[in-house]
């Protein structure tokens, strides 16, 4: 297939009057003009965005507890509900929140996820196999069509110190035989599936013992990414200075080979030292704005991450958003409000602020997800966004302001068509296909809100 764009975001910059040619869902040449039977598209292109942290089941509760329960309410006793609710799913209804949550990434321009999955049994049958709740995610994301980077989390403890697990959290534990069993049918039955990817989660630092963290960076060293919660709240980082006498950060740059295949989701509480050298690693700083201020976590060093050459990515998270407009435009607002600066989180090279944070934030998820994604190029895979001009805002702009405007101007998703690996997903700002809300909200309302 070949595909005619007036303007599209290629790997060195904007350009315009090309057509792309694509097999397979890969990028296979990209030249000036309009070929001939190309396929015209309907607006601007930019590369899909990478989506490096996702939680699919926690979708299921977002609006559930913005009440105050008590005054000292926290990630902590969010977490308590969380965990209270989750209690009610089965392996079906995750497939089905799952896949909605995957059709809400689609239409808002996510066209990669990297799922950190952890709730792999039911509840009530703790001792199942974990398969299936794999599955269920994985095959509601090929339903869906949004490329996944599975990430089955390893967890052990409730805290520092190998502290038994809490009984809400058996659904979550593995023994290091089972779970790398685990990785191990999944990798085989879809070793052939080009929509799916694979990666290992140690849950973080206070769930995964120091012998159990070596053993499995050591155990996936050539395979793929690595990603871990590290330093999302204060109190998990005195307990880790409590414990280890290091900071989170400071412990895992000290006693891991922490690289470029590491992503360190809510690398949120940093000293100037931990931005400095982490910025150093290449390691990816996972981001989820919406869900860290709606959590009340504390807000990253962006603007010391960004000077430092450090190299960062977004995710939705809890899903309190499933919007990457809304994510990057909360990352600058809160870089804007703690210096009482404007466009803080640009470059020399790129000072538009909503360009350069949709160039690197894609650019650099798609070193965390095992999939050759992130930026319109022959090689990379044909997963892109087209946007829509018909809004106002975006009517008459073109290269970088366009997306300086998608960013921090439009009121409305500003993504008309998406292509994954080659397929159209979402055109005119519908789902190819019928998509599984209507299942969806039956579950909310059969199992979640009464
Ligand atoms: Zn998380």
């Amino acid at each position: 297939m070949r595909y005619y764009a007036k303007e599209i975001l290629l790997r060195d910059g904007w350009a315009s009057d090309k057509t792309i040619f694509v097999e397979d869902g890969v990028i296979i040449k990209i030249e000036s003009g309009q070929a001939e039977q190309a396929e015209i598209l309907n607006g601007p292109v930019i590369p899909g965005m990478v989506n490096l942290h996702s939680h699919a089941f926690q979708k299921a509760f977002v609006g559930l507890t913005e009440y105050q329960a008590n005054k000292e309410d926290s990630f902590w006793s969010w977490r308590d509900l969380m965990y209270r609710l989750l209690q009610r799913l089965n392996v079906e209804d995750m497939n089905v929140i799952a896949q909605y949550v995957y059709e809400e990434m689609l239409l808002n321009g996510y066209t990669t996820c990297a799922e950190f999955h952890y709730l792999h049994r039911q509840a009530n049958d703790v001792n199942g196999d974990s398969l299936a709740a794999s599955q269920a995610v994985i095959e509601a994301a090929r339903t869906a069509g949004i490329g996944l980077c599975h990430c089955p989390v390893f967890y052990s403890y409730s805290g520092f110190g190998k502290t038994a697990p809490a009984k809400e959290q058996y659904p979550f534990v593995h023994s290091l035989d089972e779970y790398k069993h685990l990785l191990e049918r999944l990798q085989s039955t879809y070793a052939n599936d080009p929509m799916v990817s694979f990666g290992i989660a140690p849950h973080s630092l206070r769930a995964v013992s120091e012998e159990q963290l070596r053993d499995l960076a050591q155990w996936w060293s050539p395979q793929g990414p690595i990603h871990l919660h590290i330093a999302e709240q204060i109190k998990e980082v005195e307990e880790c200075v409590d414990f280890y006498g290091q900071r989170p950060v400071e412990w895992l740059l000290k006693n891991q080979n922490v690289n470029q295949r590491w992503c360190l989701v809510h690398a949120t509480h940093l000293n100037d030292i931990e931005v400095s050298q982490l910025a150093k690693t290449g390691a990816i700083a996972g981001i989820c704005p919406q869900t860290e201020a709606n959590l009340g976590d504390g807000i990253f060093p962006g603007v010391e991450f960004v000077a430092a050459e450090g190299a960062f990515g977004i995710g939705s998270d809890s899903h309190i958003s499933i919007s990457p407009w809304h994510e990057l435009r909360l990352f600058e607002y809160t870089q804007r409000l703690s210096h009482r600066k404007r466009n803080r989180l640009c470059s020399d090279d790129n000072p538009n602020v909503g360009s350069f944070l949709w160039q690197h934030a894609t650019n650099s998820g798609a070193q965390v997800v095992n999939r050759s994604v992130g930026s319109l190029a022959v090689g990379n895979k044909a997963d892109w966004v087209v946007l829509d001009t018909n809004i106002s805002e975006l009517a008459v702009l073109s290269g970088e302001r366009l997306l300086d405007a998608a960013v921090f101007a439009v009121n409305q998703n500003p993504v008309l068509d998406v292509m994954v690996h080659g397929q159209w997903r979402v055109k005119s700002g519908e789902l190819i296909g019928e998509g599984v809300k209507n299942n969806y909200v039956k579950l909310l309302r059969d199992k979640v809100v009464n």
